[in-house]
């Protein structure tokens, strides 16, 4: 493994335009459980994925009712106030400062990477800590609505301050599409990188995973993974290598060879 820590800082440093796809994996170290490791959700409980598909549907059906769902329960990802960002996180954000990273399309919900510092990151998959106009696409902090208030006064769902619209979570749905401007700029990033760093991802989710796909069109551009298991992406001769391991460790290694490189940007 240690060479290919080598090899991925080399590569690294000899990109112009690197960015790092990431996944539920990077973020297990923190606590928060992915979907299809070997202890995720889905893996453990096949009917809470069952359910997770029908959360669309209900807030296309009936955005009321979906709200109240979602105040009668725990979240399936347990309280994301209280996760830290973990070293895998910290590492993807200290690429960044030093100049070597320039762009993070995450899956993940649960802003880790922005509280580990990363600066541009695009949440694919939307924010749990956002809110989003289902008509005008406008992001509201989480805290500019009092939902329980909103609960108990029976205005429920909470309504677009721009447009009147409907609002829903960020969070993208099963079957509920990529939002525009994520899908188009995640899109263009693919498109210009010529180096793509996918992490703890099984790539298996739809559209996320054509993204690799967009970027190896370049014959050029380097795809590497770092990821616990060999995902269609390694079987199918997409990535150029693995790094089979955790996040949490060999991101961290791969800044330290970074730094020992003499040609940082
Ligand atoms: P996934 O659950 O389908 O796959 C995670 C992959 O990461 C697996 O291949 C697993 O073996 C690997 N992995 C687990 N821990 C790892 C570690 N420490 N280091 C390296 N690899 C590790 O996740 P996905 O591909 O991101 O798809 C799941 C979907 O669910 C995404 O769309 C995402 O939005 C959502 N999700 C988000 C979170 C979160 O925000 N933290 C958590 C669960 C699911």
């Amino acid at each position: 493994m240690n060479e290919l820590i080598k090899r991925a800082a080399e590569d690294l440093v000899k990109s112009k335009y690197a960015i790092s796809l990431t996944g539920a994996g990077i973020s297990t170290e923190s606590g928060i459980p992915d979907f299809r490791g070997p202890s995720g959700i889905w893996t453990k409980n096949p009917d809470a994925e069952r359910k997770a598909y029908e959360r669309y549907d209900r807030f296309k059906r009936n955005p009321k009712e979906y709200w109240e769902e979602r105040l009668s329960g725990p979240s399936l990802l347990g309280d994301l106030e209280k996760v830290l960002p973990n070293a895998g996180h910290d590492a993807l954000a200290e690429l960044e400062s030093l100049g070597v990273l320039k762009c993070i399309v995450t899956q993940n919900i649960d802003n880790l990477h922005q509280r580990a510092g990363s600066k541009k990151v695009l949440d694919y998959h939307g924010n749990a800590f956002i809110l989003r106009c289902f008509s005008c696409n406008a992001r509201y902090d989480l805290k500019e609505f009092d939902i329980e208030e909103l609960r108990r006064a029976d205005q429920l769902p909470p309504v677009c301050k721009e447009c009147g619209g409907v609002i829903k979570s960020d969070v993208v749905h099963f079957n509920e599409p990529i939002p525009s401007d994520v899908a188009g700029k995640s899109v263009e990033e693919a498109e210009i990188c010529d180096l793509m760093l996918i992490c703890g991802t099984s790539a298996v989710v739809f559209p996320f995973a054509n993204l690799p796909r967009i970027a190896k069109v370049r014959s050029r551009t380097v795809l590497i993974e770092i990821n616990a298991e060999p995902t269609p992406l390694t079987e199918e001769g997409i990535s150029e290598y693995l790094i089979q391991g955790k996040t949490g460790h060999v991101l961290p290694n791969i800044v330290e060879e970074v730094k020992k490189l003499p040609s940082l940007p």
